[in-house]
């Protein structure tokens, strides 16, 4: 049994992971982290999945047959081509992973505006941070995040209302849940 964390957003969830030999592992959530208390959402609960490679795309295809880098290359700068050829550089737009290096997102603005000369390129990371942001301003006047989940956990209860904020509860269910659970001790506390 192996004691790790859901890679995916920044609750950090605790995870259980008990390998089954075969390159797979069976995921809990770990009743034990003080992030989670043995919960996961609906992504860290699929990372099973993940482990292996059956599913994965490892190299460059073209209507589901393998073909070489440049093949592939060659295919995606044809029809970048084209379409701005017959529709103008304002048909394209790039959607590029928040999981990028800077330089890497130099690279891509650079071949975006520099050379297919339209401004239509945005990264992963504006969208999913932006209600992040919005709702650790409102909450805590700052869009840094409070270093322990159960001061968070706490100020989230009292100052997020889920009505209000749903972007940044809802992108973060296990928050959410354990949020849900303070406001009710709390309210279940004498006065
Ligand atoms: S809230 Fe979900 S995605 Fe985020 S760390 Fe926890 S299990 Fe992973």
């Amino acid at each position: 049994m192996i004691r790790t964390t859901c890679p995916y957003c920044g609750v950090g969830c605790g995870i259980v992971a008990t390998p089954n030999g075969r390159g797979g592992a069976g995921l809990a959530g770990d009743p034990e982290h003080p992030a989670n208390r043995g919960r996961l959402c609906s992504k860290g609960a699929a990372l099973d999945e993940t482990l292996g490679l059956g599913d994965r795309l490892l190299h460059p295809e073209i209507d589901g047959r393998r073909v070489s880098w440049e093949t592939a290359l060659d295919t995606v700068a044809s029809g970048l081509r084209e379409t701005i050829a017959r529709h103008g550089p304002e048909a394209v737009a790039l959607y590029v992973s928040g999981q990028l290096l800077t330089e890497d997102y130099y690279a891509a603005n650079k071949l975006t505006k520099g050379f297919l000369g339209t401004a239509n390129i945005d990264t992963n990371s504006r969208l999913c941070m932006a209600s992040s942001v919005a709702g650790h301003k409102r909450a805590f006047g700052s869009d840094t995040v409070p270093e322990t989940p159960p001061g968070w956990i706490s100020a989230l209860s009292r100052r997020l209302d889920p009505n209000r904020d749903p972007a940044t509860l809802w992108r973060r269910t296990i928050l959410q849940s354990r949020a849900a659970m303070a406001r009710d001790e709390e309210t279940l506390l004498p006065s």
